[in-house]
């Protein structure tokens, strides 16, 4: 077992010489510098990334550049000891903000997750969880083709009463992680690799208080939820699960419903001099248009309206031309049942255009927990493809309006409170 893990970490160690030696040479003494046996059981810090997943950029104060330290989990996160034959791992306290500025040091846009999940394998397998990973495949429309996980993390033999999930996934452009004295930034401080971390750090508190708990991170949530969908077949029979996504570390009581429509209008081309030779797509797309944006959509009490987006449209040649096809997407949030706003978007459509839903993610009300500040979270999560997991809830730092902005951040605060509610909503859902 040990000598496994030592053969991977000196793999990895070569890893990082090659990226040193991309960066400058400064860095490749200290990474070749012998580690004691201890040492060597360091979790790896990624440095790099193959295929399109373009490598992390780093952006740190300058002396932690200068001197990046490959020892340092050994010495300040964790003690691995020999007793006769096996290793016991003594983990202190993580500190859930070194956590999230090395998870975002390593660029995992969707279908880019796999040097995440590896990191996260040998993280939590340092800090004595039994890690599994599960591959999720890469679907046909992603250019890359590297691996990429789920990581479940658990006690072996143990079924968890309760499973922290969120995913490691991001959404495009990377945007280097830096901080000040208050917040970090980049892409995914708060979606959602602080929550990740603050998860890591509520869990080993609540392991080490006697529950039962498991950890699950998977890929593809910010595209097509493939990591959740593939995780729902192998659940590990928790009674709860406390999803993460930035909620402003509020419980969510209900989470919006995610329906996507396609419309695609078809016509005959024509010099546009002579309207009566063509059969404008365009028009019929724009009449289709209007008709969508007038439509009366649910609403519902205390959670409030459905909402609309038609997020783009193409179609024609040139202003001479008489467009023979035009389309457009369109993406409803959710409040009710999507069925009667299906049927009026086909309504809006009929004779014009043909319609495609592409993605139905239903509208969700989700269990609150006294004491706790709510809201309503617009987005749409994983939850709705994580059935087999246990009793859903959502809750996580940060705030989804700077998320998939070039302005997401996180206050370091905030992120500390996350850890302790984390810690004190599985207390109550356990009692
Ligand atoms: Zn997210």
């Amino acid at each position: 077992m040990i000598g496994a893990r030592n053969e991977r970490q000196s793999f990895r160690i070569a890893r990082c010489f090659h990226h040193s030696l991309q960066v400058g040479a400064r860095h490749s003494t200290l990474y070749f510098t012998p580690l004691p046996a201890v040492e060597r059981l360091a979790p790896y810090r990624s440095k790099s990334i193959k295929g399109s997943c373009f490598h992390q950029v780093k952006n740190r104060p300058s002396e932690s550049l200068a001197f990046p330290n490959p020892n340092r989990h050994a010495t300040e996160y964790q003690r691995a000891v020999r007793y006769s034959g096996s290793t016991m791992i003594e983990s202190s306290p993580l500190d859930p903000i070194r956590l999230t500025r090395e998870l975002c040091e390593i660029e995992s846009t969707t279908y880019c997750e796999g040097a995440a999940g590896d990191f996260l394998e040998g993280f939590l397998a340092g800090r004595g969880w039994a890690v599994e990973k599960t591959p999720v495949p890469q679907p046909p429309e992603s250019a890359d083709s590297g691996a990429r996980w789920n990581v479940y993390a658990g006690i072996e033999g143990q079924t968890p009463d309760l499973v922290f999930s969120t995913h490691m996934d991001t959404v495009p452009p990377y945007i280097p992680f830096s901080e000040d004295a208050d917040f970090m930034y980049g892409r995914g401080v708060s979606d959602a690799k602080g929550i990740i971390a603050a998860q890591v750090a509520a869990a080993e508190a609540l392991r080490a208080a006697g529950f039962r708990i498991g950890l699950l991170f998977v890929s593809g949530e910010e595209r097509d939820s493939a990591g959740a969908k593939i995780a729902n077949d192998s659940p590990k029979g928790s009674r709860f699960l406390i999803n993460g996504e930035p909620t402003d570390n509020r419980l969510a009581l209900a989470s919006k419903g995610a329906l996507r429509a396609s419309f695609k209008s078809r016509g005959k081309m024509a010099h546009s001099a002579y309207p009566e030779l063509g059969d404008s797509a365009v028009h019929k797309l724009v009449e289709v248009l209007a008709k969508v944006l007038a439509l009366p959509l649910p609403v519902l009490e205390g959670i409030g309206p459905s909402t609309l987006n038609i997020g783009q449209i193409h179609g024609g040649y040139a202003p001479n031309v008489i467009a023979d096809k035009a389309e457009a997407q369109v993406l409803v949030r959710t409040v009710t049942d999507s069925a009667p706003v299906r049927a009026s978007l086909q309504k809006a459509a009929a004779g014009l255009a043909e319609v495609d839903f592409t993605l139905d993610t239903p509208f969700l009300r989700l269990r609150a927990v006294a004491g706790l500040p709510t809201m309503v979270a617009k987005f749409s999560t994983d939850i709705p493809y994580l059935t087999n997991w246990g009793e859903p809830l959502l809750l996580g730092p940060g705030s989804i309006h700077v998320a998939h902005t070039p302005f997401e951040k996180l206050a370091k605060k905030e992120l500390h409170e996350s850890v302790e509610l984390y810690i004190q909503v599985a207390k109550q859902l356990l009692a």
